[in-house]
């Protein structure tokens, strides 16, 4: 085994082991990554479909480290859930997000992205109910994003946290819809805001494919029979913006109208579109 430094220790394994050694690599520096400030949000506008009026900002969380460069969230995020440092990591983006979102105008929301494991530690709520204080941002200005893998394998502990947060005042919406293998029971049992239709259905929607379009008309009139609303993901070009429009969905997110950007400029374009 060859000394990297840093307690890092190279063994000369089977090709097999490589891929776990990357991993075991990126765990140790994302475990730092937070106290050497290595990590940082990034805004993307969702706006409404008919007028582009910006109504809030999903946060999403990127990491740049000096060895590895900027991990892609794809990567990080899983080793984070599987290596339990997503708690930490997720309170430190929920305090950055409602920090910053406090400071736009009064009307233009924040979403925060909450994984699984989030959801099974029992003082999750009260972590939230806590920092939504110490910022003074009002609960209605949150939106937190969860997945149908929440509702997965019978979570009866996941679903009570979230009917806690509902009781905070908070937003849920739910992300990547139609991505997941759940039963859709649970949209009687807990009750979003919101139903993010992933990019999946949306790109393509150039092509015109009859199923994407039927997919997503589908989805909007589930929303609308249920009172919640529906944005479009991945939103890259007119024609996609076009259809999602045409077949209903309320508000849109994508490069169309604003890549992830950081907190100054998500700021200044808040404040721009909302000056009348
Ligand atoms: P997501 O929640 O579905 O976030 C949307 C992803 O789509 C983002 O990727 C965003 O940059 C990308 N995107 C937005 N518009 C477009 C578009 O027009 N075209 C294309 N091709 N892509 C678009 P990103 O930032 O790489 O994040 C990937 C995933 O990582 C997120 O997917 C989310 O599941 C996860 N993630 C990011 N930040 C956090 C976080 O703070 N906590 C947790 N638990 N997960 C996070
Ligand atoms: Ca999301
Ligand atoms: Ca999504
Ligand atoms: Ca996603």
């Amino acid at each position: 085994a060859k000394d990297l430094g840093g307690g890092i220790f190279h063994t000369y394994e089977p090709q097999l082991h490589v891929e776990a050694e990357e991993r075991r690599v990126m765990e140790i520096a994302l475990r730092r990554a937070q106290s050497n400030g290595e990590l940082h949000l990034a805004y993307q506008p969702v706006v409404a479909s008919e007028t582009g009026a910006v109504e809030g900002f999903e946060a999403l969380l990127r990491w740049t480290n000096p060895q590895l460069g900027n991990v892609p969230p794809d990567k990080f995020i899983p080793l984070a859930e599987q290596a339990r440092l997503i708690g930490t990591i997720g309170e430190w983006v929920l305090r950055t997000a409602c920090r910053e979102a406090a400071h736009w105008p009064p009307h233009v929301r924040v979403a925060v992205n909450v994984s699984f494991e989030q959801l099974h530690n029992r003082n999750f709520a009260k972590m939230v109910s806590s920092v939504l204080a110490e910022t003074g941002l009002p609960p209605q200005r949150l939106e937190l994003e969860v997945t149908e893998s929440v509702f997965m394998n019978e979570a009866p502990h996941a679903i009570a946290v979230l009917k806690e947060l509902l009781a905070l005042g908070i937003k849920l919406s739910l992300d990547d819809f139609g991505t997941g293998y759940s039963s859709l029971s649970y949209l009687s049992r807990t009750k979003f805001s919101t139903i993010k239709i992933d990019r999946s259905f949306v790109r393509g929607a150039s092509n015109n494919t009859p199923e994407n379009v039927a997919i997503i008309r589908a989805v909007v009139a589930l929303a609308e029979s249920l009172d919640m609303s529906t944005t479009a993901e991945g939103v890259e070009n007119e024609d996609e913006l076009a259809m999602v429009r045409r077949l209903g969905c309320r508000k849109v997110q994508g490069y169309l109208f604003g890549r992830p950007m950081n907190a100054t400029d998500a700021r200044a374009l808040a404040t721009g579109k909302m000056r009348s």
